[in-house]
């Protein structure tokens, strides 16, 4: 079963039809990725799923169940992380005490020290930062506190919109390598990106958007290979 589907979903921001009937899935153990243009629909897609903005039509089915009207925190609680564009940290509390939050459901002291290992092995620079406050990071440091806590939920699936966002060329490698690395470990991915060069290097699949609609789908390798593609998402001519 799909760990994620959307089925004909419209979303709208008072009057304007940002979302008009998106339909794909996920499945277990897959990077899909969603490229599009500014205001294409990328992120709103994910604020639909994660409830912080409502479908007006349609449904979001988790793992088969119907998660479309329920509230953010029971979103998050039933498995969808959400790491929102622009590292939204808390800037105040030590990198210890975001990851505290992140777990915020979980009561088992134990458990939350082994979540924190497996983050640590995956961002071992948060380790060696964890009391130092959130706000004095690095934009890099910043967006991996903002991977590694969405972590701390254990999640079923992960939205990641626009990782790689003001981030230095070497950063970027280092965020695409966490996002490979995270999911050879079995963790399911959507992934938003305006780089959709990279975005396509480490997806299984993807869609296009364009203006609230899935215009194409494929493999991230027909995807790359076709010429729509790359003339208006990956710079070829
Ligand atoms: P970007 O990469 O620029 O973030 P996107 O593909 O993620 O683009 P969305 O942010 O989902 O696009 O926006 C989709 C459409 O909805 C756009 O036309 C945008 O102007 C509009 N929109 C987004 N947020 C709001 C809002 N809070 N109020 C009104 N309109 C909005």
């Amino acid at each position: 079963m799909a760990v994620l589907e959307l089925r004909d979903v419209h979303t709208y921001y008072g009057h304007i039809h940002a979302l008009k009937g998106i339909s794909f899935k996920v499945e277990p153990g897959e990077i899909v990725t969603l490229i599009g243009a500014n205001g294409a629909g990328k992120s709103t897609t994910l604020r639909t799923i994660s409830g912080l903005v409502r479908a007006r039509h349609g449904q979001v089915l988790l793992n088969g169940e119907d998660i479309t009207h329920l509230p953010p925190h029971e979103i998050v609680a039933r498995g969808v992380g959400h790491v929102p564009e622009g590292r939204r940290i808390f800037p105040q509390l030590t990198v210890w005490e975001n990851l505290e939050m992140g777990a915020y459901t979980v009561k088992d002291r134990q458990e939350i020290a082994r979540r924190m290992e497996f983050v640590f092995s995956i961002f071992p620079r948060l380790k060696e930062r964890l009391h130092q406050k959130g706000g004095t990071l690095s934009g890099g440091e910043q967006q991996m506190l903002a991977i590694a806590r969405a972590l701390m939920m254990s999640p079923r699936i992960l939205l990641l919109d626009e990782p790689s966002m003001g981030l230095a060329p070497v950063l970027v490698e280092s965020i695409f390598e966490v996002i490979r690395q995270l999911n050879w470990q079995g963790t399911t991915i959507l992934l938003v990106e305006q780089n959709a060069h990279m975005a396509l290097q480490v997806a299984h699949r993807g869609y296009v958007l364009e203006t609230g609609r899935i215009v194409l789908e494929g493999t991230a390798r027909e995807l790359a290979e076709n010429p729509l593609v790359q003339a208006a998402y990956l710079g070829m001519h």
